[in-house]
This record gives C-alpha cells, structure tokens and sequence, in this order.
C-alpha cells in the first residue's frame, strides 16, 4: 500500500464510529473540523465556553445524531469517554487573546492540562493545535519544526506564544512520563468562511472593510508578511497528522507556503471585491511578527499533504461567505 493510501485507510480505520472530542469545536476552525470528522463517520463530540466561537459555526451539525455539543471551560476538568481529542480551545485572534491574556494563558496550560488528564485517563490520542507564534518574531526564514524561536516572553503577544510552547512543553511530558498519545501541529495563518465578524484578523478585517467600502487599516508600512492557508487545507492536514502511525509526534507545521506582505493582500482584497475602499496606514502593534513563512517539507513527506487552495480562490470564497452575512 503507497502511503496516501495507508493514511486513507488509517484515517477510515479510525474514525469511523471513533468518538471524537474536539474542544473548541464551535470556532472557526474547529467547527470546519467538526464537519469533516462527522462526514468521515465519526461521533463527535464538541466542547466550547462560545468565547469567540459561535453556535451559527455548527448550527447545521446539531440535527444529526452523531454530534453533541457541550458547553464547558476546559480550564475546569470534565469527565468523558472517547478515543481521540482535537485540543484546539483557545482564542486565536490578538484582539481576542489580549483582551483577558491571564485567561489565554489559562486555557493554554491549566486546559491542556485537564485535557491531556483526560487524554491519559481514557488512553485517547490527543493532537494539539499549536501556531507559527511559537516561533514569534523569527530570525531564520522559512521556519522549519527545529527552529526554537525568538519570542517576547513579556509582550502583549506573550500570553499567547508562551501559553502555546507551554502546552506543546506538556504535550511532550505527559509523553514521556505517562505515555500518553500525541501529536502537535503547528498552524499558520489560516482563513476561510466562518472567521468571526469582530476578531479583528487581517483577512476578515479586510474582507468587510472592503465590502463596506471603508477604509482598509494597514498596520505599519503593510510591507511585513505572512502566508494563508485556507481553512479547508488546514483541517485536512490536521486530520492527516492525527492519523499518522504510533511514535510519530510532530510538531509539524500547517501552513501555505506562499508569501504575501499585508499591503498585497490589501490590494488583492480591493481588486477582489471591486471595492471603492482607499488604503489607510495604522501604528502597527508591538511585537509584530515581520516574516512568517512555513517550511512544509516534514508535512509533505510525513502526511502526504500540501495546501491546494491558493489564495485568490480562498479569498473569493471568504469573501462570497461575508457578503451573505453581513
Ligand atoms: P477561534 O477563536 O475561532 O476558535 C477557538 C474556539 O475555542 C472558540 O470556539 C472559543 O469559544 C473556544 N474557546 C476558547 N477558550 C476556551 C475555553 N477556555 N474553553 C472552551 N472553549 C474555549 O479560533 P480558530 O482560528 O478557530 O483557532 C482554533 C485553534 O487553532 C486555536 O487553538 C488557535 O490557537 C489555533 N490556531 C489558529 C490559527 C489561525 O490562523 N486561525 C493559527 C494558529 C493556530
Ligand atoms: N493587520 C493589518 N491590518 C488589520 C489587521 C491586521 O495590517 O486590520 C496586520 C497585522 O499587523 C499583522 C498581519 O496583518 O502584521 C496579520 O495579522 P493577524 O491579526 O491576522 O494575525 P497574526 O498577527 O497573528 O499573524
């Protein structure tokens, strides 16, 4: 068997009539991963305290049998049975994780630790949805799995990018002295329908500027970068690294390869939505990453896998999704 073919098999293997937990899973996208796993024949069961998550995201999940939705804080401890967990409870946003930082870093440590005690109780397969942040403000270029990162321990980004090497510190430890079944991706700037209307990202920020023929904020000189990957190449990475063999634990990262500065991404989004919208420069926030591009090479020989969607048409797509709601 070539090794699409085995991860394929593994993947039904598994998840047919696997329970599968997914905190989290009323987010943007957590609830595309919901949707995949309940396609693919799972249980899923999703647990969220709808911080940024809302119930619209799985508003068309709660009719089948196979999904439950549960409302809970993993910074307390809950009880259930399944076979694997998706950990990915945390808001992503910087608007959102520094409006109550303490509670950011609480659900990326006092969370992954009760999900991991959950994880190590039922003997489930826990993946943990870790971020480029990890790396922070990079000083190599691509970032590659080994690179350990140049991070602001003390910035207003921290409460993040530390709680996130936190909680992959505790994937590793509760590996190596309880055995527990782990895998960490490293997800880079994902984007895609269902991103919330106020969480301030680039691409929604730019999408419903632009829709709304109001100014597009550029932060700094809108020269720094990033690269996006849709959310449907995401999820279905993550979903490939939560299938791969025993032993295997990543990290690995989960990102478009293609890299865009902000000002680009502007343009792109103006010519896009035909918009009369004008470009404005904004201060930029402190700690800023400059660069960020994933060096994939370990996703595309470990999963087989690599973004399909490139950003004109992922952007056409979010942009189809916000000019239904707004
Ligand atoms: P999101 O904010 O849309 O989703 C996060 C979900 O977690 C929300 O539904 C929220 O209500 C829930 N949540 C937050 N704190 C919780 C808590 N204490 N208990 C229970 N539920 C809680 O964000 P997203 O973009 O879908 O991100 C999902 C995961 O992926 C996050 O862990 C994030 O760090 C990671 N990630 C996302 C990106 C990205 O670009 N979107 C990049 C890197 C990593
Ligand atoms: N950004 C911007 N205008 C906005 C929102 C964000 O120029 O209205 C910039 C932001 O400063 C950053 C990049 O876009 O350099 C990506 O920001 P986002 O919040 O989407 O994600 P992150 O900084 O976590 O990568």
């Amino acid at each position: 068997m070539n090794q699409t073919n085995q991860i394929v098999h593994e993947f039904d293997r598994l998840t047919n009539h696997k329970r599968i937990l997914v905190t989290g899973g009323a987010g943007f996208i957590g609830s595309h991963l919901c949707e995949k796993l309940l396609q693919a024949g799972a249980d899923v069961l999703c647990v969220d305290n709808f911080f940024t998550g809302s119930k619209n995201n799985i508003d068309h999940l709660l009719s089948s049998l196979r999904f439950e939705l549960i409302r809970h804080d993993i910074t307390s401890p809950i009880y259930l049975e399944v076979d694997q967990i998706y950990n990915l409870a945390c808001p992503a946003s910087p608007i959102h994780y520094q409006c109550n930082p303490i509670k950011t870093i609480k659900t990326n440590v006092i969370g992954a630790i009760n999900i991991l005690g959950l994880a190590k109780r039922v003997r489930a397969r826990i993946l943990q949805a870790s971020t480029s942040e990890v790396y922070g403000d990079p000083d190599i270029h691509p970032q590659k799995e080994d690179y350990w990162g140049r991070v602001n321990p003390i910035g207003m980004r921290s409460c993040y990018d530390e709680g996130k090497r936190a909680a992959e510190c505790l994937m590793m430890d509760y590996h190596r002295q309880n055995g527990v079944d782990i895998k960490i991706v490293r997800i880079f700037n994902t984007y895609g329908p269902r991103m919330a209307v106020n969480d301030g990202r680039v691409v929604s920020n730019f999408i419903l500027q632009a829709l709304k023929n109001e100014d597009i904020t550029v932060y700094g000189d809108g020269l720094h970068t990033r690269s996006f990957c849709f959310v449907d190449d995401t999820t279905d990475g993550i979903i490939r690294m939560m299938e791969t063999p025993d032993g295997f634990l990543g990290p690995v990262n989960l990102g478009n390869s293609e890299e865009f500065s902000i000002l680009e991404l502007a343009e792109k989004v103006i010519r896009l939505t035909h918009s009369k919208s004008k470009i404005v420069f904004k201060p930029i926030p402190s700690d800023d990453p400059a660069r960020r591009r994933p060096d994939i090479s370990l996703a595309k020989v470990s999963l087989n896998w690599e973004p399909k969607v490139c950003l004109e048409d992922g952007l056409k797509e979010t942009i189809a999704y916000f000019r239904k709601i707004i």
